[in-house]
């Protein structure tokens, strides 16, 4: 049995947040994870870097810091305007495309523009985002939190498995590594896991899929439906031993049956590649399979994604010249986007378009962004927004119990408000103001 002030599930970016805030203000701190370490998809599926986009100040700054500090931990990389091939239809936003055929992706590379830079949203080819090394981020986390070592306790390889309530408050919640079971007491709890399992096994109300207009009038909206953003396999590659390398496709993957992918999608895929500080690159395929799709198949869905990766990544190879390097790790699925809280403010793409939540006045707005709302996969779209919109503390809240919070992708969104709101540095933010005001309404910190 543990007690705690406050305990967190997930260990991502809104996880990592939320914990800074909190033990930062000297409150006594539980995170759970499955994984083995502090990141979640920044770490374990390969999403190792932050998109163009406002921020208020805060722990990604010391993140960067860090990060820079160490050797081959982060740099600042630049989007190739030539190979900015993002979309060759030319969707609502992007730039339209001209090479495609000759380069399917959008490549940025080593650059000497500053941190700063990355704060601006710029026409896509210019763009300049921060690229870390997933492996001295886990050390940067690690480091910034040693500082307030007294307040944290991690369990690592803890799956959630059932929560106790009373009325309107999360009594404890029950995780277990497979040998040990732990229950664990908190004042407030806080749901980071993405998925928000603690929320939707306590019973709160959530969606998923897409809103259709009726629901809430979104400019964009259109019919309802199960669809969400799609997932993708992210891998990294490095240089190989010779300039004309191809890899061979696995036995076991060369042996799943993807020729619908093969003849479909695969040519049609764009790709974001992005130069790591040691010269390997980060490929994120967009995408590598519908959401739905890949919740639907189960168990059965990671390894015809995984086939996907090999097919494509030979296609490359063979197809589009990049013969030379050799696919060194397939990281973790990446799910954009699965369920998501009805909280006590459910944020719309109008709220985003006028900066604001325009039905009420927030107690705390905790996090800025000025993403473009941006949907991969069948019916994708994406539209850049004309000014940062501020998330309020209440997407964070649940109806249904006074001491648990939302922060992470899962909070009080649309599916359209969520394709914005989701990046890393945002949800990082969004821990920390749903951290920062825990700290306050709670401990009067
Ligand atoms: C393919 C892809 C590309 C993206 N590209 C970018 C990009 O370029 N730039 C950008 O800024 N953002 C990007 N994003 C978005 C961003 O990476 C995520 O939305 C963000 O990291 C989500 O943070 P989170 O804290 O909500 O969830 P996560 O980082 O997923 O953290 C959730 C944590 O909860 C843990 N957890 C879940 N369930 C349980 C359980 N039952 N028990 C215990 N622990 C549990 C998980 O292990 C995980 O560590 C991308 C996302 C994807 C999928």
């Amino acid at each position: 049995m543990i007690k705690t002030d406050v305990c967190i599930l997930g260990g991502g970016a809104g996880g990592i947040g939320c914990a800074y805030r909190l033990i930062k203000n000297g409150l006594k701190t539980v995170v759970v994870d499955k994984n083995s370490d502090f990141g979640g998809s920044m770490v374990f599926s390969g999403v190792d870097g932050w998109e163009p986009g406002v921020s208020l100040d805060g722990l990604h700054k010391i993140l960067y810091k860090k990060l820079s500090g160490m050797e081959k931990g982060c740099h600042v990389v630049a989007q190739s305007p030539e190979q900015s091939i993002f979309n060759r239809i030319g969707r609502d936003g992007w730039d339209y495309a001209y090479a495609f055929d000759k380069w399917p992706w959008a490549l940025s590379q080593k650059s000497d523009f500053c941190y700063e830079d990355t704060y601006k949203r710029v026409p896509y080819r210019y763009s300049k985002r921060l690229q870390f090394d997933p492996k001295a981020f886990v050390l940067a986390v690690n480091e910034i939190f040693a500082e307030h070592k007294e307040n944290l306790a991690t369990l690592f390889g803890y799956g959630y498995k059932s929560c106790k309530t009373d009325g309107d408050k999360i009594v404890s919640i029950t995780v277990s590594d497979g040998q040990n079971t732990e229950e664990i007491f908190a004042d407030v709890f806080v749901d980071s896991s993405g998925d928000i399992v603690l929320a939707r096994d306590a019973g709160c109300k959530y969606s998923y899929g897409t809103e259709g207009y009726e629901d809430y009038n979104e400019p964009s909206a259109t019919i309802r439906s199960d669809r969400i953003n799609a997932v993708s396999f992210v891998f990294r590659i490095a240089k190989a031993e010779t300039n004309e390398h191809i890899d061979q496709i696995p036995k076991e993957f060369a042996a799943v049956d993807i020729a619908d992918f093969k003849n479909g999608q695969m040519k049609h895929t764009v790709s974001c590649i992005v130069e790591y500080p040691n010269g390997d690159y980060n490929i994120n395929m967009l995408p590598t399979m519908e959401g739905n799709e890949y919740f639907s198949l189960g168990a059965d869905a990671e390894k015809i994604c995984k086939a996907r990766v090999w097919a494509y990544w030979n296609y490359l190879q063979t197809e589009k010249n990049m013969k030379g390097f050799t696919l060194t790790h397939i990281y973790d699925a990446g799910v954009r986007e699965s369920y998501r809280l009805k909280g006590n403010y459910i944020l719309r793409e109008q709220d985003l378009r006028a900066g604001e939540p325009l039905d009420i006045k927030s107690e705390k707005i905790v996090a800025i962004a000025d993403h473009a709302t941006d949907i991969h996969g069948q019916n994708g779209m994406c539209k850049e927004l004309e000014k940062p919109y501020g998330i309020p503390i209440e997407c964070a809240m649940t109806k249904e119990f006074g001491n648990l919070f939302v922060a992470c992708r899962g909070a009080s969104f649309t599916h359209i408000a969520a394709s914005s709101a989701r990046l890393n540095r945002t949800m990082i933010s969004m821990g920390e103001g749903v951290g920062e005001y825990i700290a306050e309404k709670f401990f009067n910190k």
